[in-house]
C-alpha cells in the first residue's frame, strides 16, 4: 500500500506518482540490450495498467518518474524492487497527484543525451548523481523532462522507444577510456600467463 506524502491534495481520481533512484548491477550492464529489454516490457505492461512517465539512465543510476492508480504503482514498485538489474532502490517521493505530466508516455526511458546537456538548468545537475540531489533538484529535472514531453508532444512523436545502444557499451566505452593503461597490462600478463602454460603443456613432449 502507498501511503501519501501529500495529504493536502484529496486524491478523488486515485492518481500518485512515485519517484525513485537505483543503481544499475553488473546483470544489467552484461545485458546485451538492457535498457530496451525494459523499456519493451515497461510499456506493454504500463499501457495496460494505465501508468505513465519516463526513466533515465546515466553514470550507471536509473531515476524514474511514474504515475497512476495507487494499485498499479503498489504492483509496480514491488516488481521493480525484484528486478536484479538494479540495486539500492530508494523511493523519493510517493505522493497523491492532481494531474498527469506525462500522459502520452506508458514510458519513455532516455540516457543523458545531448540536448539535455544543453539546457543550463540541466547542466548544473552534471554529473548526474540523483542520490545527492534534494527536492528541489529533483524537480527541476522532472520539470525539464517534462518540457521535453511537451515538445516531443506537439510534434507528435508519442511512446517511441529512441534507445538503439545497449548499457554496457556506453560504459564499457567509459571505462576503457579512462584506464587504457590498466586493460593494456592486464591484457600482456594474461596471454604471458597463458603462453607460459602452453610451453610447460608442450615442453613434455619434445
Ligand atoms: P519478470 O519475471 O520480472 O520478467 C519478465 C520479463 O522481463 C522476462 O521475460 C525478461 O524479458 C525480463 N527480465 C526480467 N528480469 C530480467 C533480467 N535480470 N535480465 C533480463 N531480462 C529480464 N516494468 C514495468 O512494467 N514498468 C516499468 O515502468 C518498469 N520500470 C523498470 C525500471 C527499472 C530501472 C528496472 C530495472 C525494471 C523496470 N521494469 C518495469 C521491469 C520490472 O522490474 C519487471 O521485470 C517487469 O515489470 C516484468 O515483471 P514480471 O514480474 O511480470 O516478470
Amino acid at each position: 500500500m502507498l501511503s501519501s506524502t501529500n495529504p493536502t491534495i484529496s486524491n478523488t481520481a486515485d492518481l500518485y506518482q512515485l519517484l525513485y533512484v537505483s543503481r544499475i548491477t553488473s546483470i544489467g550492464l552484461s545485458g546485451a540490450s538492457t535498457l530496451n529489454d525494459i523499456a519493451k516490457i515497461s510499456v506493454k505492461n504500463n499501457k495496460a495498467d494505465n501508468v505513465t512517465g519516463i526513466l533515465c539512465y546515466g553514470n550507471g543510476y536509473f531515476f524514474q518518474y511514474v504515475e497512476g492508480s495507487e494499485q498499479a504503482l503498489t504492483d509496480l514498485k514491488n516488481r521493480i524492487l525484484m528486478d536484479d538489474r538494479h540495486k539500492d532502490m530508494h523511493t523519493l517521493e510517493i505522493s497523491a497527484l492532481l494531474k498527469r505530466r506525462f500522459t502520452g508516455w506508458s514510458l519513455r526511458s532516455i540516457t543523458l543525451e545531448r540536448w539535455m546537456l544543453s539546457d543550463s538548468r540541466v547542466k548544473a545537475l552534471m554529473p548526474f548523481k540523483p542520490y545527492n540531489w534534494d527536492a528541489k533538484e529533483r524537480r527541476q529535472f522532472i520539470d525539464t523532462l517534462q518540457g521535453y514531453y511537451e515538445e516531443q508532444k506537439n510534434i507528435g512523436d508519442i511512446d517511441t522507444q529512441p534507445i538503439k545502444y545497449n548499457v554496457l557499451g556506453l560504459t564499457l566505452s567509459k571505462v576503457v577510456g579512462e584506464h587504457q593503461a590498466f586493460f593494456l597490462i592486464q591484457t600482456i600478463l594474461g596471454l604471458l600467463i597463458i603462453l607460459t602454460l602452453l610451453w610447460f603443456m608442450l615442453s613434455d613432449k619434445f
